[in-house]
């Protein structure tokens, strides 16, 4: 299959040339002659199978083609809705490309920056518009936005969206549009208050899927190494002694633990850069450029901040938590071995995470391979007593072994420098001791 087989019009063919796409994707596939026939689009796909362009691509073929030679006031007519500011840029980025050789403008309207430039860009005029749903309220209200002549309306990542809270304005902005929009919807999970949102706002939709979330971790070489919270810095320190390890993503938990990696790195001597919610806009953006031009070898992320982030030649993803929601976990280690590359992501789990793996392991149907033989083994096997209780029952048998104190633990003896890949000796979890069953779960705090 072609894009020209998809119809797609020569100036947009030219445009997709120049950015080598030689094939379209399954989703473009699937998706591109749905949207140019006007159906509105139910996808349950995830960042790097090619998705943007499948909206996108049609989206401006369909704009073009409905576009009047002549005057008359530019109009919104497609909103492209999405969770975070980088993914709203890079959509607009991405848009700007396929757009290239057509009369289509696109504009983002995103939170973090000055407003001035976005009024000055909407003022001259913009056909597309992406948004982050805050920002864009914020201009409606001030009346710099109208959405009344939109036509195609996307909402990208929606289950980012009900998790960052944006569900009420993603539900009010919809009731500004016209009811005869064609409206594409994309969520990379599919959970029940997801699809009731989908349901309540698509007509007769095409349903497309593109690999199931459990599938995805099938090409990513991957590996777990069980190690103690207090040495999960030094264990990645030595890990990152593999100077073929150039390019590397590592996700924490938060983002002052963001924070705390890239600093620690920076003492032994790793260059590295963090990209979370509490940076500015501009922070994020240099953070980012210095990953995509090898400034930094590391980038350290929080999950809602790197979700999206384009990086191509991403061959290392590392967990330095394990994330509480199993999904997040193959998204995570998505963002590696895309477009049919391989790619390895290595996840560190400490004792409380323990749980956590079983889930992972559980969601991708097949165990992940531990590494044992490092420097930093788990020693902590049982959660420490709370502050006032006794330790242990007054069974010898039961006495947890103590772990040394926190950032004492001398490294065992090195069999080696280079991190183990999955070769390493299988999990066998029989062969250790139980972790104390777990009444409740922590969530994790989402952040932004
Ligand atoms: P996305 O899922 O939209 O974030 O796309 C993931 C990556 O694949 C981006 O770097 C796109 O530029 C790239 N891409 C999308 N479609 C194609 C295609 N048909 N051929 C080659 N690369 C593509």
């Amino acid at each position: 299959m072609t894009f020209k087989e998809l119809n797609i019009a020569p100036a947009i063919l030219k445009a997709l040339d120049q950015e080598n796409y030689t094939a379209p994707t399954p989703i473009q596939e699937q998706a591109i002659p749905a949207v140019l026939a006007g159906k509105d689009l139910l996808g349950c796909a995830q960042t790097g199978t090619g998705k943007t362009a499948a909206f996108a691509v049609p989206i401006v073929q369909l704009l073009s083609s409905r576009q009047t030679a002549g005057g008359g006031p530019r109009r919104i007519r497609s909103l492209i809705l999405s969770p975070t500011r980088e993914l709203a840029l890079q959509i607009a980025e991405n848009i700007e490309a396929y757009s290239r050789f057509t009369r289509i403008r696109c504009t983002a309207i995103v939170g973090g920056v000055s407003q001035r430039a976005q009024e000055r860009a909407l003022q001259q005029g913009a056909d597309i518009v992406i948004a982050t749903p805050g920002r864009l309220m914020d201009l409606i209200h001030q009346k710099h936005v109208d959405l009344k002549h939109v036509e195609i309306v996307v909402l990208d990542e929606a289950d980012r969206m009900l998790d960052m809270g944006f569900v009420h304005d993603v539900k009010r902005i919809m009731a500004m549009m016209p009811g005869s929009k064609q409206t594409l919807f994309f969520s990379a999970t599919m959970p029940p208050e997801i699809s009731k949102l989908a349901g309540s706002i698509l007509k007769d939709p095409v349903r497309i899927e593109i690999t199931p979330v459990s599938s995805t971790a099938e090409r990513i070489t991957q590996s777990v190494y069980k190690v103690d919270k207090a040495n999960k810095q030094k264990l990645l320190a030595h890990l990152l002694q593999d100077p073929s390890m150039d390019s590397v993503l590592v996700f924490t938990r938060t983002k002052h633990g963001a924070d705390r990696v890239v600093r620690d790195l920076a003492k032994a001597k790793v260059t590295a850069a963090a990209i979370h919610g509490n940076k500015s806009q501009n922070a994020r953006q240099n953070a980012l450029s210095s990953f995509k031009n090898g400034t930094a070898r590391v980038l350290v992320a929080t999950d809602i901040a790197a979700r999206g982030i384009d990086i191509d030649e991403l061959s290392y993803v590392i967990n330095f938590n394990l994330p509480n929601i199993p999904e997040t976990y193959v998204h995570r280690i998505g963002r590696t071995g895309r477009a049919g590359m391989s790619g390895t992501a290595i996840s560190f789990c400490e004792f409380d995470e323990l749980p956590y793996l079983k889930d992972v392991e559980k969601l991708i149907g097949k165990r992940i391979p531990e590494v044992k033989e490092h420097p930093y083994p788990m020693l902590q096997l049982q959660t420490p007593p709370l502050q006032g209780q006794p330790s242990g029952s007054g069974s010898a048998s039961n006495k947890p072994r103590q772990p040394k104190p926190q950032g004492q633990q001398k490294p065992r003896a090195q069999s080696g420098s280079r991190p183990q890949s999955n070769t390493g000796s299988q999990s066998n979890s029989s062969s250790q001791s139980k972790p104390r069953p777990y009444s409740a779960r922590p969530r994790q705090k989402v952040e932004r």
